[in-house]
């Protein structure tokens, strides 16, 4: 079956919406055009239901601890379902403020805990400094996508720690926690990830393996063909040369 339409689910956008998590929005809309599908971006806001059938991709971005105190506050009714659908597969994109409310709660320096969704098995504590800057992470080696980084920004004070397959190694920067080199998580079709950036307008591979999944989701199997991506590499390769890390392919 051939999807015309991605339906893309945005959970929250007036409330986790930093540093131009948007933008990932906008290259998943143009590269699935490229390939002559539509995207439809569907904005869900809080305490507003989602309808799984009715969405194929869902995006949860970042924000501030004040902003993911008053998301933790409704995500309650949100879990089962939630847990529920990445169980069973679904596409999910979470960055950063998005990625630590995925997990079992978020430990402000207040002392505060904030409760996640607990889909993931993962816990985030604020540390006593935020850990800022360009990143650069390799992909797990069974990820065969056209490049094995992945490059952007982090900014965050939460560190976060599970025991699951990490979305990368970091080859520069501070990832999850600044300490076991592990960045983002990935497990089944979750991308959880301290990466802005925004993430994907660097990271066509990544773009591409998202809109590979939605597609996949509801039994599309086509390989999306390849798109011009000189300039997203050109992007790419000068922030691994900025950080010092040598290109891999
Ligand atoms: N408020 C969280 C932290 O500082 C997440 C920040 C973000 O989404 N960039 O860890």
């Amino acid at each position: 079956m051939r999807t015309q339409t991605i339906r893309i689910a945005h959970l929250f956008p007036e409330l986790l919406n930093l540093y131009a998590d948007q933008g990932n929005l906008a290259v998943l809309t143009a590269r699935a055009r490229a390939r002559g599908i539509e995207v439809k971006v569907v904005p869900i806001k809080l305490r507003e239901p989602i309808d799984y059938r009715q969405v194929d991709l869902i995006m949860l971005g970042g924000g501030s601890d004040r902003e993911q105190r008053v998301v933790s506050e409704a995500l309650a009714s949100y879990a089962p379902d939630l847990r529920h659908a990445i169980e069973d597969g679904f596409p999910f994109l979470a960055v950063c403020g998005g990625y630590q409310l995925l997990g079992h709660s978020y430990e402000l320096t207040s002392g505060e805990l904030l409760p996640g969704l607990q889909a993931l098995d993962l816990v985030t504590k604020a540390g006593t400094s935020r850990l800022i800057g360009n990143i650069a992470i390799e992909l797990p080696a069974t990820l065969k996508l056209a490049r094995s980084t992945v490059v952007g920004f982090e900014n965050h004070i939460g560190r976060t720690e599970h025991a699951h397959q990490a979305l990368g190694r970091v080859l520069a920067g501070h990832g999850n926690n600044g300490v076991d080199h592990a960045e983002g998580i990935f497990l089944k079709r979750v991308i959880g990830t301290y990466i802005h950036g925004p993430l994907l307008p660097k990271n066509p591979h990544l773009a591409d393996l998202l809109l590979s999944y939605a597609l996949a989701y509801r039994g599309d199997e086509r390989t999306l063909e390849p798109l011009d991506d000189t300039m997203e590499w050109l992007a790419h390769d000068q922030m691994l040369a900025r950080l010092n890390v040598a290109r891999k392919e």
